[in-house]
């Protein structure tokens, strides 16, 4: 098992560079978002345990999150190759996916570190509109769909995410710096880190820096 994470804030860009890294890199896209959001969506338990946090733009607990994740790798088999993008979120999920990788035999090839500023963070979020059928995301501005509203892959009407609203987004952006930034320093002292800026250039340009800072 092989594992790249995307490490960076909410609006990083991480899930718009990870459906391009995908073809790129032979990898399995794994967005604990989207696992959460289609958990939510069926009305499972996972989902009914995770919504009222989702809503509130606070992490969801450290143990429902990761046993859906360690299910998943668990059942990709050895040679399976990851694009984590949202998960680890804490340092317990870090020690979590650590133990679950070292037990398949695998490793973490490279974190990489999407470096955005606050303000175009901010920007990004309130202009994000996403396809709630197939998950594609877009920005108002500077990822328009085709159509106005419409989803170019299934043709669905987009919407903006609940927790895109800006009270939210800025409990997010808190606890990403307080929960979620910890984690540079960790994956460093692991040195499996890199750092990509992402806000230069375009996102084709964010996802080649990205594949060329891979080691
Ligand atoms: P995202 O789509 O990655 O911005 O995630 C949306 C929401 O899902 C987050 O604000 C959290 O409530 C929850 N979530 C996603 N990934 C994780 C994680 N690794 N740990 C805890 N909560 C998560």
């Amino acid at each position: 098992m092989e594992i790249i994470i995307l490490l960076g804030a909410p609006g990083a860009g991480k899930g718009t560079a990870a459906v391009r890294l995908v073809t790129r890199l032979g990898v399995k896209h794994v967005s604990s978002g989207d696992l959460l959001r289609q958990a939510v969506k069926q009305g499972t338990a996972a989902g009914k345990e995770a919504e009222g946090f989702m809503k509130r733009g606070e992490l969801v607990p450290d143990a429902l999150i990761g046993r859906i994740i360690a299910d998943l790798l668990a059942a990709g088999g050895r040679d399976a190759k990851y694009l984590l993008d949202g998960f680890p979120r804490t340092v317990a999920q870090a020690e979590m996916l650590e133990r679950v990788v070292t037990e398949q035999g695998g490793r973490i090839r490279a974190t990489v570190m999407m470096d955005v500023d606050e303000a175009i963070l901010i920007d990004r979020l309130a202009g994000r509109r996403v396809c709630p059928t197939c998950a594609a995301g877009y920005h108002v501005r500077n990822l328009p769909p085709k159509v106005t509203g419409v989803c170019d892959a299934c043709g669905t009407a987009l919407v903006q995410r609940p927790d895109d609203n800006p009270e939210t987004v800025q409990n997010r952006l808190a606890v990403f710096n307080k929960q979620t930034a910890p984690l540079i320093a960790w994956y460093q002292a692991r040195q499996t880190l890199v750092r990509v800026e992402g806000a230069a250039g375009s996102v084709d340009d964010v996802t080649e820096r990205i594949v060329r800072a891979l080691p």
